[in-house]
């Protein structure tokens, strides 16, 4: 790190005037790094998504988007990596690799970064259960910060000037901005850690966008070495069992048809179904207060303590809309809130609002739908030039 000494710096947003002399801390703008997950072989889209929230961090550095990858015979996986924006892909391959574990994961990226020349700038994970787990691990391996949930990711210089630490004060040009919900997702918060490289940050899965893939795209494949320890196999995995539950892809859903406290029973999922089935690629979403209630399992719990989603379409039922509720579904790109009180919180933000009871206008949508699909089904489509 080298220090500089500065007068009124005008890199920063946050001071506008910096009257007396300021060391600048820069460090060498290292790369942006996303740690790809994937489950028994499979990419995860977090990481996808990672992949485009972190070219946007490496196009303000000026610097690469790598994208580390552990797992067995990833070949396939490898080059989708390239396709969505990586610049190099560093694949540590193994068979102990195929299936997540704490210390084994822990040691390769350790590893790995520690034979690095230069830190990345910044690292990011998924706040997926992998993520959340990995993440804090290798953050406490090199005493770096990390700000778990983010929901924005930025690049911006910051002053620092607490006189508690001395060596701190000063200018840092080049912070990764870790923005995430706070005070019960009422504020947004800019949690900053530029003390150290990597910076690093984990987001919620659906709420970064991917980049388009690009078939043409090319990338450096680079292969990471493995050195495991008898040590780190402690833990063994005896099986891997994929419930029903996780196999529900409610963050990949383009509709969403989500039931809250308003159902008045848990059958009322079952109508829901029902309008969900009329929608090709879609699933059922749930507030806090039915899971909490045991209508339906926490897999399906959309918001701040569950998932965040962004489909093409979020039918909230019988859900008044809370701010916990609303974090994570307000990116969908069409809400249609379903409710009986004029007055709940949801219509300030849907998109359309059906004042009503969700048990006489859900049985008119699907009757409406089906005849939809049976029309199209009957019609001889005829192009006109
Ligand atoms: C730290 C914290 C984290 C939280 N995390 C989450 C989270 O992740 N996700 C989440 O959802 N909540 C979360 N909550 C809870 C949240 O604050 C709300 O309590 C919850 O979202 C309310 O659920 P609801 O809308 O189903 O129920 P209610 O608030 O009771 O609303 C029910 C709605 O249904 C309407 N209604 C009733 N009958 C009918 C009918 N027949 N037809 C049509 N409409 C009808 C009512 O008018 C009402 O608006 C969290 C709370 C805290 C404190």
């Amino acid at each position: 790190m080298t220090d500089k000494e500065i007068k009124n710096s005008n890199t920063s947003q946050n001071t506008q005037n910096t009257e007396s002399a300021l060391p600048i801390h820069e460090t060498p703008r290292g790369n942006v790094m996303v740690i790809a997950e994937q489950i028994l072989g499979e990419l995860q889209p977090v990481t996808l998504e990672l992949l485009g929230a972190g070219r946007l961090l490496t196009d303000k550095l000026g610097t690469k988007l790598v994208c580390l990858l552990l797992g067995h015979n990833m070949a396939e996986t490898t080059k989708k990596l390239i396709q969505y924006g990586a610049d190099i892909v560093y694949v540590a391959d193994h068979p102990e690799l195929h299936t997540y574990r704490t210390l084994p994961f822990r040691r390769v990226v350790c590893d790995f970064l520690e034979s690095l020349s230069e830190p990345p700038h910044v690292t990011l994970l998924g706040s997926t259960t992998t993520g959340r787990d990995l993440a804090p691990r290798i953050a406490a391996h090199f005493e770096t910060g990390l700000t778990a949930d983010c929901t924005e990711l930025d690049i911006g210089p910051y002053e620092h000037k607490s006189k508690i630490d001395p060596s701190k004060l000063g200018l840092y040009p080049d912070c990764l901005y870790a923005i995430r919900p706070s005070f019960g997702e009422s504020l947004k918060a800019r949690i900053l850690g530029p003390w150290k490289n990597p910076q690093m940050a984990t987001t919620r899965p659906g709420v970064m966008i991917p980049l388009r893939a690009d078939p043409n795209r090319q990338g450096e494949i680079i292969t990471v070495p493995v050195n495991l320890k008898p040590e780190d196999f402690r833990l063994n995995v005896a099986e891997t069992v994929r419930e029903i539950a996780s196999a529900l892809k409610l963050t990949e859903a383009d509709v969403i048809i989500s039931g809250g406290f308003g159902l008045g029973t848990p059958e009322g999922f079952a109508l829901l179904r029902e309008l969900a089935s009329c929608f090709p690629n879609s699933a059922i979403g749930a507030s806090r207060k039915v899971v909490d209630l045991g209508w339906i399992p926490y897999e399906h719990q959309v918001g701040q303590t569950g998932k965040t989603v962004r489909p093409k379409l979020y039918i909230a039922c019988g859900i008044s809309g809370a701010i916990q509720h609303r974090v994570g579904m307000s990116k969908s790109s069409t809400i249609i809130a379903i409710n009986k009180d004029p007055d709940a919180p949801i219509f300030k933000f849907a998109h359309y609002g059906i004042v009503g009871d969700v048990y006489q206008i859900i049985p008119e949508m699907i009757k409406q739908l089906k005849c939809v699909e049976k029309e199209q089904g009957e019609k001889t489509i005829v192009h006109s030039h």
